[in-house]
């Protein structure tokens, strides 16, 4: 596969702190000739494993966002073992425009593992598998429900093949502190970033903390007390690492949606209601929304009914709804020792 087309101001080998751009070429009816300019950060300090810390995947999902850019103006060399590199958003186009996708409607959470000679997407996909996935022991990819969907917050993880890479990662999922952890599926299609970091035998811990177009200062606090732990806990930040019993919590309540059962969908295009909030248990029958038809309010509204018991941990956050749509999901609880 050819080279990159992607420059980085940064010398990734480099020890101390550094500010930097990559600068991912493009072609618009405002600039024949220009470079979407995304920021990247890096803290090095002798040896020891490197993270790579990963926002704004999605543009509508300013969590990670803001914990990566107060991570990476915050961190200092001396409290780094081994590299810490941090990309605050890698959609700066889509965060400008608070959308998900890019205005050119590529969905960079499926454009992997890129191509050096795809769409700007794909070649951005393209140089983190190829350039920073290969540098990185431990890669943290934070995510929420977006504009349109609003989840527990919880740290997450796919199941993975091999056990002590699933192991590790699960650690590293319980390390975030949430008050849930959830084991996902990809229900709507392939081409993940976190799916190439995991076919390279990489850690990888990502999230989707709470959502729905809303961010509460408790989500902010556990952006970035979650990624800060998660940090210590794989090394390469200093201090003592937090567990669920020395901050005085609960333990954590770990969920599976491992079956296509726990993500319902939309029967017809409508008005959602939910009759569920976050957290609550349903039993397999349960009606758990509604789909309103605004052209034929003489119809009964159409049900949707939980197909499994488990716990409510996504729910549509946006009423209008097209068919086919997810618009709750309903997970297991589970036992840690399911993930060894
Ligand atoms: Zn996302």
């Amino acid at each position: 596969m050819s080279a990159s087309p992607l420059n980085c101001t940064l010398d990734l080998e480099a020890p101390g702190k550094q500010f930097g751009v990559l600068q991912l070429p493009r072609s618009s009816n405002q600039s024949g000739w220009s470079t979407l300019w995304i920021p990247i950060v890096s803290v090095a300090n002798g040896e020891g494993p490197t993270a790579l810390v990963l926002g704004g995947v999605h543009g509508d999902e300013p969590e990670g966002q803001i914990a990566a850019l107060n991570l990476a103006r915050e961190l200092q060399p001396e409290q780094v073992s081994g590299r810490v590199v941090v990309i605050p958003c890698l959609s700066p186009e889509a965060s400008r425009a608070y959308t998900r996708l890019w205005p050119s409607g590529a969905n960079l959470n499926r454009s992997f593992p890129g191509s050096p000679t795809g769409p700007p997407d794909e070649q951005l996909a393209h140089y983190l598998s190829t350039e920073l996935f290969p540098l990185a022991d431990v890669v943290v990819d934070v995510h929420s429900g977006g504009r349109t969907g609003l989840c527990l917050p919880w740290s997450e993880m796919h199941w993975v093949e091999d056990a002590e890479q699933r192991r590790r990662m699960a650690d590293g999922m319980l390390a975030w502190n949430a008050d849930w952890c959830c084991v996902y599926i990809d229900i709507a299609g392939t081409g993940l970033l976190v799916g190439e970091a995991e076919r390279q035998g990489k850690i990888v811990v990502s999230t989707e903390l709470g959502g729905g177009g809303h961010v509460t200062a408790a989500i902010h606090r556990l952006a970035r007390s979650g990624l800060a732990n998660v940090l210590r806990h794989f090394g390469m930040l200093e201090g003592e690492v937090e567990t669920r019993d020395s901050l005085g919590l609960p333990p954590q309540t770990l969920l599976m949606a491992t079956e296509a059962d726990n993500y319902l969908l939309a029967p017809v295009s409508g008005l959602w209601e939910t009759l569920v909030d976050l957290g609550q248990r349903v039993d397999a029958g349960e009606v758990v929304g509604r789909m309103h038809s605004l052209e034929r309010p003489e119809l009964d509204p159409e049900p949707v009914v939980a197909r499994t018991d488990g716990v409510v941990c996504v729910i549509r956050a946006i009423a209008t709804t097209d068919q086919g749509d997810n618009v709750v999901v309903v997970a297991r609880e589970a036992d840690r020792s399911e993930l060894d």
